[in-house]
């Protein structure tokens, strides 16, 4: 959450912050800020509301000089205003911030400033950072050359929280400081010139040459030189990453909105998690950095998956799919409950760890809580060298391309075909045969061109969409496997949409969602498995009986009764390892549709971001 663009370097720095700040929005888009240096003049823009907005209100030439800082911000302390928006300025004027994260002590630090003559114009922990950074300053030998590194890094050991910065001094035209713990932070490396950003979108049009920062580094760019350091002054060496991303992979290209391009996507996307990653045999999947032996995973007695949101409802997906193919008791938790509730995990658990960005602060946090206590642990994340992948013991990489729409899709149907296919990889090291195996690879390598086939439903579902449109509650159903996607339904719609809607098990609807039911709380019914076809007639029997209309989505093989339904979506019939990616295409596309037409903006919808970096 919230988006992080600096610049130090021979160019204007404004248009620089900009386009780095467009390409963050979906990071957070409360309201955006950017401030530039020009001689020893601190230059400030603030605007409520989006980056379009305060590119719109900001005359870049007023804005002149080549160090800077900016952010789009996503509101934790302090509601959206001007005056809460970064950058912050300290009292002094000396100092300017921006920060991704959440100060725990901002309280005490403030009244501590407060005491010694410091005024304060908003209510946001940032800016008692910032101000925190220029009570040290004052503090420091005028005459040393590290004075203003030195300010930011004693201020680092008053602070409690997380954050990833950028600061500037109106005394050190030709500095640049950054410094991270728990929000991520990486510095791009370009042709005369240093950028600091929160992600890799922000700088990819201007290099591909980046340092991540771990927790408690700090970094100097003055000079045309690179310093990092440790929070205890230990210098290290920077390990420069290229990073392969195709700028083209996150414009919008022909499409009106990032969320439907990632829909059509999705066939790119499963060719890509699969691509080099079957056995020469075809029976069985392989990993590369997974970095546990076989042995080693044959002596798993259970497995741990913890993630949040979306990637949670991936994970109990996954507890079907490893469970049902691999035979492996598999276990799902919040990630941010995990962390607190200190569960007492079985000494043979591997903990499996999913998140898109690899930076969601709350599943990094119960990752390392995981390896504290000593277990095994794996991510499956589409960020390369996001903190999550450098910090885990191993793990698969999505390969799924940059997801840009807050509402996750590419990422999510990734995400339950690495599972699929990590399944079949543990299952083959248990018990599934070798000819199971090679049937199971075959089924897998047909998920692409099914789901090209099942994206073509958009036009059908947009006309149901229409129907539905207006109202106000609905109910997902779905049984076995189909539950979570039944979840991941109702949240996509409430997320994008903003009506209220709640997933259930289908057989669980009569011990208490069914006194919601009446003609205008639609209900869809995810229908697709046929070992259970004549349940699920049942509940949508119950459903009809209470006068609700049902949306149902099922196998073109096996179409329900016309009389039963009122809308029908068939999907095409594929294998059971498959059916969750592909009945989560028409909830995308349903929820896509409905927002779409009530003219929420589907990329940025109220109050989310992507990539949540705060607890
Ligand atoms: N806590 C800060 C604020 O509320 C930063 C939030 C963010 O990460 O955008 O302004």
């Amino acid at each position: 959450m919230c988006g992080i663009v600096g610049y130090i370097g021979k160019r204007e720095a404004s248009p620089i912050l900009l386009e780095g700040l467009k390409r963050l929005e979906y990071r957070g888009y409360d309201s955006a800020g950017v401030a530039v240096l020009a001689d020893g003049a601190l230059k400030l823009k603030k605007y409520k509301g989006r980056v379009t907005d305060l590119a719109r209100n900001l005359n870049t030439a007023s804005l002149s000089g080549s160090l800077g800082i900016s952010h789009t911000r996503w509101a934790t302390h302090g509601a959206v205003t001007e005056a809460n928006a970064h950058p912050h300025v300290s009292h002094d004027g000396k100092i300017s911030l921006v920060h991704n994260g959440v100060i725990e002590n901002y309280l005490a630090v403030k009244k501590f400033l407060e005491s010694t003559g410091v005024e304060f114009y908003s209510e946001t922990d940032s800016e008692v950072f910032c101000n925190l950074i220029a009570y040290h300053y004052k503090k420091e030998a005028e005459d040393s050359p590290t004075r203003f590194l030195d300010s930011v890094r004693r201020s680092l050991r008053h602070i409690d929280g997380t954050y990833g910065i950028a600061v500037i001094s109106t005394d050190c035209p030709d500095e640049l400081v950054g410094a991270r713990k728990g929000s991520p932070l990486i510095v791009g490396i370009g042709k005369d010139e240093y950028l600091l950003a929160s992600d890799v979108s922000a700088i990819i049009s201007r290099t591909s040459n980046v340092v991540y920062l771990n927790d408690g580094e700090i970094v100097s760019l003055k000079d045309g030189e690179l310093n990092l350091l440790t929070n205890d002054e230990e210098i290290l060496t920077p390990e420069i990453k290229q990073i392969d991303w195709d700028i083209a992979e996150s414009e919008l290209g022909d499409y009106e909105h990032f969320m439907l391009k990632e829909i059509f996507e999705q066939s790119g996307a499963l060719e890509n998690a699969m691509r080099g990653r079957f056995s020469d045999d075809k029976s069985s999947a392989k990993f590369g950095g997974l970095n546990v032996s076989a042995q080693e995973l044959r002596q798993i007695d259970r497995i741990l998956l913890c993630a949040c949101g979306t990637a949670w409802h991936a994970c109990l997906v996954g507890e079907y799919l490893i469970e049902r193919y691999a035979r492996i008791p598999v276990e799902v938790e919040y990630a941010s409950e995990f962390r607190y509730r200190n569960a007492p995990l079985d000494k043979n658990t591997l903990v499996i760890v999913i998140s898109q960005s690899g930076e969601t602060i709350d599943t990094l946090a119960a990752l390392r809580e995981s390896k504290r206590k000593g277990y095994k642990t794996l991510a499956i994340n589409n960020s390369v060298g996001s903190t999550i992948a450098r910090e885990s013991d191993g793990g698969i990489y999505q390969h799924a391309g940059p997801e840009i729409g807050v509402a996750s899709t590419k990422a999510f149907t990734s995400q339950l075909h690495i599972l699929s296919m990590l399944a079949l990889y543990l299952g083959r090291l248990r018990d599934m045969s070798f000819q199971e195996g090679r049937e199971y690879v075959e089924a897998l390598k047909k998920a692409p061109a099914l789901v090209t086939e099942t994206v073509k439903l958009s036009g059908k579902i947009l006309e149901i969409s229409k129907k539905y449109k207006d109202m106000e509650d609905c109910l997902f159903l779905g049984r076995q496997d189909m539950f979570p996607i039944a979840l991941e339904g109702a949240l996509k719609l409430k997320e994008i949409s903003y009506i209220h809607a709640e997933g259930y098990p289908a057989a669980e609807m009569k011990h208490g969602p069914i006194a919601l039911i009446n003609e205008k709380c639609p209900v869809i019914v995810i229908a697709a498995q046929p070992d259970i076809h004549a349940k699920l007639l049942s509940n949508i029997q119950e459903v009809k009986a209470r006068g609700a209309p049902v949306i149902a989505v099922t196998n073109e093989s096996n179409p329900l009764p016309e009389n039963l339904v009122d809308d029908q979506i068939l999907i095409p019939d594929c294998h059971r390892a498959l059916l969750p990616v592909i009945a989560s295409i028409p909830m995308q596309l349903l929820s896509y549709h409905i927002a779409n037409l009530r003219g929420c903006d589907v990329d940025k919808p109220r109050n989310l971001a992507k990539s949540v970096t705060v607890e």
